[in-house]
């Protein structure tokens, strides 16, 4: 059995690490000679949009995925009409605009934050009367990791946020004055199987995750349960999904989804019976699904601009680290440990441990 991957980072790696005990192999569509998956299987070397190369990746693999949701819509159809794809382009084409991303979850009955589209400075300071401050400009595209993101806390910073944009089509959200972020991972598969992993709870910092541990019994769980079945079933999904949500008031509000594999999810590499990247594929290739229950309390740490030595990091107790071979650059993702403990109390002096480690070796 042989899965094509749009993209070749380290999703696309632990998709694959996952994937050679039971016999799947790879291959990689991905523009760079260095991607860090390419190792573990075929390389199609080559731009997203060569339709030479895609219908190779078709014709050479039994299903395709991708690790990324910016796929170009066309390039998701090119293959879809060549081979199976999952999840299918649909899902796609609304995660990758926020506007229509936010539209249809509340279409489908899942709150998000107050949002409005915003074309021009005048769209922006008429929003703005109904939004109300603080709020947050985002891009509605290409934005991710906190990127094409300002938060607006006056009048004052309206000009300078909009110039920022550079013209690209926006929406502006209300300030979610959150007590935690919280994302649910959870999988469907080809046959309608579902299966959901307990909550992650979050810490981001500059737009970007830096933390995240697996909750135990969390109250939320059961909603953010519906939730996420709403979601799936609507966009009649195939693979593992992430709904990542605030919590207000006891209440949860969507920030967005992503159709793939999700960083949040980590954590089940070592934390859950199966992982997050070993149900994905069986998902995409209709296998039953493995359990997602939890092993112990887990933390996963990302390090990103740069990391410790390994040496560090082994150090500390019940720790595991994932190297992605990736040089380090200002806000990459380079690597990232899990610890994991049979208690919370045993769990949280390791992850400040962790987390120092890696605020250390930040570079950005
Ligand atoms: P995003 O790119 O939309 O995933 O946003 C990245 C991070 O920015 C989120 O995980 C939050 O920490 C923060 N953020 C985004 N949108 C909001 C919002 N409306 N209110 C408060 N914080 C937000």
């Amino acid at each position: 059995m042989k899965v094509g991957i749009l993209g070749g980072g380290q999703l696309a790696r632990m998709i694959a690490l996952a994937g050679y005990p039971l016999g799947i192999r790879f291959i990689f569509l991905d523009p760079s000679l260095s991607a860090c998956a390419t190792t573990l299987g075929d390389h199609l070397h080559g731009d997203y949009h060569n339709e030479t190369l895609l219908a190779e990746l078709a014709k050479r693999a039994d299903v395709v995925t991708y690790e990324f949701e910016n796929v170009p819509a066309n390039v998701a159809d090119f293959l879809a009409a060549h081979t199976s794809v999952y999840p299918a382009p649909n899902a796609l084409a609304i995660a990758q605009d926020r506007l229509v991303e936010k539209n249809f979850l509340n279409d489908i009955g899942i709150p998000t934050a107050p949002y409005k589209p915003v074309e021009s400075l005048a769209s922006l300071q008429q929003a703005m009367q109904q939004i109300g401050y603080p709020a947050i400009l985002k891009t509605r595209t290409q934005g991710y990791d906190g990127k094409g993101q300002s938060v607006l806390r006056s009048a004052a910073d309206l000009h300078s946020s909009w110039q920022k944009l550079d013209g690209l089509p926006a929406i502006v959200e209300g300030f979610v004055n959150f007590t935690r972020e919280v994302s649910i991972v959870a999988v469907r598969s080809v046959s309608g199987e579902l299966a959901f992993y307990p909550l992650s709870e979050n810490v981001h910092r500059e737009g970007i995750l830096r933390v995240s541990e697996s909750c135990d019994n969390d109250p939320l769980q059961s909603k953010a349960q519906d939730y996420v079945t709403t979601l799936l079933n609507e966009l009649h999904y195939v693979g593992v999904i992430a709904l990542e949500l605030f919590e207000v008031n006891g209440e949860l509000v969507a920030n967005e989804f992503a159709p793939r594999v999700h960083n949040s999810g980590h954590w089940t590499i070592e934390g859950a019976e199966t992982s997050q990247f070993e149900n994905h594929l069986r998902a995409i290739l209709d296998l039953p699904l493995g359990s997602t229950a939890a092993v112990g309390r887990t933390a996963m740490v990302n390090f990103i601009g740069g990391k410790p030595e390994n040496e560090q990091v082994l150090a500390i107790e019940n720790t595991h680290l994932h190297l992605y071979g990736k040089a380090p650059r200002k806000g990459r993702k380079v690597a990232h440990a899990t610890i994991r403990t049979a208690t919370q109390e045993a769990l949280h002096p390791l992850k400040k441990k962790l987390i120092d480690l890696a605020n250390e070796a930040d570079n950005s």
